[in-house]
């Protein structure tokens, strides 16, 4: 277990009201102590706040004036002695502060390595680490729903009363083996294998069943607008954005900073990919050509194809068809408001048994029925609701399939009758891939992976 301290900028860099430095570790008090003119934070209660000013020793002038939290280990976030410094927003404050307290002897915090002593010190487990991160980085309330509950453990609880039910099977069977004078329990044995791999089969199917859902709640859904200029993808664009719910991240650090845009429907993210390219050309299919499309396509979880009333279909559009073939989307058939020119039946025929919304953004209709045609599209086998544990997470999902292959492999061998060592085997594979989701058979190296992708102080 770390012993050292460790200490970092919690709050967002920028200018702010307040910024917070948090301090964790055995030292986390007597260094907050040495720096603070206040109260003697030794004699203080856990879990009060303190007001006073940071002294810097070389100088001894005031770094700054704060509120000072201490909690002592262990019913805190890390389950040891924390101590926040509460000082002035903006970077001047919280960098002096840092820096005094680093010289006196914390070490600078790797990114998440807060969370990682809350998980080593057992606070919480894997799947709630990875939950933090989430929380956080939620799109919409939904996703913001969906980690919440991992947080919470739902999905903790659920993998790990899987794991209890697999390991009572396991001891069965090995008293079985050590014992085969028992003939009762030998006789249960290949039973007992059946029914336990089976429910335990149906209840890994149902997670990974709604985990489609749930990683787009989590990741967002990859949306494509395409259509011929003047079509109205700015304007189908900016009405989703408008119903005040566009968020906006940039990712800094490529060249020209790509700006993904959300757009929040119905509680599902959608994650609108090559806005730019709408917003400047005004036109995906003709100025950046069928090719560019087919790669833009290449990428997304979902079209929107947007056509017109009082337009004929050209040649280009009917091989936008083709393209989308196999892919998901929607077409939408927008100025319906003008006169009808669009043959509707050969779009119809066209669209392969996808729905065609008839749309006149002018006027502010139809965008209710393309709500409810992308909610049809990605929840119609699911509802919504927070008593469902989703799997979001890639990694998790990943590990999902895997243990319900493990275990398939073992309901195969129960039926052609195999030696329930070698049953048991494969049992146990199953037992130790759900074991990774929450940490307890997972390797250091993939720990260590995982937290670094969180973002510094926390
Ligand atoms: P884009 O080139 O596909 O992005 O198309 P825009 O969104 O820029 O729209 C092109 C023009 O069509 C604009 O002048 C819009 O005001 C107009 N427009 C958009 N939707 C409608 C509609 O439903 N009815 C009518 N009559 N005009 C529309």
């Amino acid at each position: 277990m770390d012993i050292d301290t460790i200490a970092a900028i919690s709050t967002p860099v920028g200018e702010g009201a307040i910024s917070i430095v948090r301090l964790s570790g055995q030292n986390a008090i007597t260094i907050a102590n040495e720096l603070f003119k206040g109260k003697d934070l030794y004699t203080v209660d856990s879990h009060t706040m303190h007001y006073g000013k940071i002294i810097d020793p070389k100088s001894e002038e005031i770094a700054d004036e704060v509120i000072l939290s201490v909690m002592r280990a262990p019913k805190t976030f890390t389950c040891e002695d924390v101590v926040e410094i509460n000082c002035h927003g903006g970077l001047m404050a919280v960098n002096r502060i840092l820096e005094i307290v680093l010289d006196r002897g914390a070490r600078l915090a790797e990114p998440g390595e807060f969370t990682k002593r809350a998980f080593l010190n057992g606070r919480i487990d894997l799947s709630q680490a990875e939950a933090v991160m989430d929380v956080i980085q939620s799109k919409t309330s939904q996703a913001m729903n969906v980690a919440l509950h991992q947080l919470d453990g739902k999905l903790s609880r659920l993998i790990k009363e899987l794991r209890q039910e697999l390991i009572e099977t396991i001891a069965h069977v090995e008293v079985n083996i050590d014992y085969p004078e028992y003939d009762d329990v030998e006789e249960m044995s290949h039973e007992l294998m059946k029914v336990k791999t089976k429910s335990v089969h149906e209840q890994i199917v149902r997670l990974l069943q709604v985990a489609k859902q749930g990683k787009i709640l989590r990741e967002g859904i990859k949306t494509a607008i395409i259509g011929r200029p003047n079509v109205g993808k700015s304007s189908l664009m900016n009405s989703l954005v408008q119903e005040e719910r566009a968020i906006v991240t940039e990712i800094p650090g490529t060249t020209r900073d790509i700006i993904e845009e959300y757009v929040n429907v119905r509680g599902i993210p959608l994650k609108l990919i090559d806005t730019a390219g709408i917003r400047e050309t005004q036109d995906i299919v003709e100025k950046i050509g069928v090719e560019r499309s087919r790669k833009i396509l290449q990428d997304a979880d979902l079209v929107l194809f947007m056509l017109n009333y009082n337009d004929e279909l050209t040649d280009d559009d009917r091989e936008i068809f083709h393209l989308l073939k196999d892919l998901n989307y929607i077409v939408i058939i927008n100025k319906t408001d003008l006169p009808k020119k669009v043959n509707m039946d050969e779009i119809t025929e066209l669209a392969l048994g996808h729905s065609v919304i008839s749309t006149s953004l002018i006027q502010e209709k139809g965008i209710d029925q393309l709500e409810t045609a992308l909610s049809n599209l990605f929840f119609s086998d699911v509802e919504m609701t927070n008593d469902i544990t989703y799997v979001s997470n890639v990694r998790h999902i990943h590990l999902l399939k895997q243990s319900k292959e493990a275990l398939e492999d073992a309901m195969n061998a129960l039926e052609l009758n195999m030696p329930l060592d070698i049953i048991q085997i494969d049992v146990t594979r199953t037992w130790e891939f759900l074991g990774e989701i929450i940490g307890e058979t997972a390797s250091e190296s993939l720990i260590d992976q995982l937290f670094s992708q969180f973002c510094l102080g926390k």
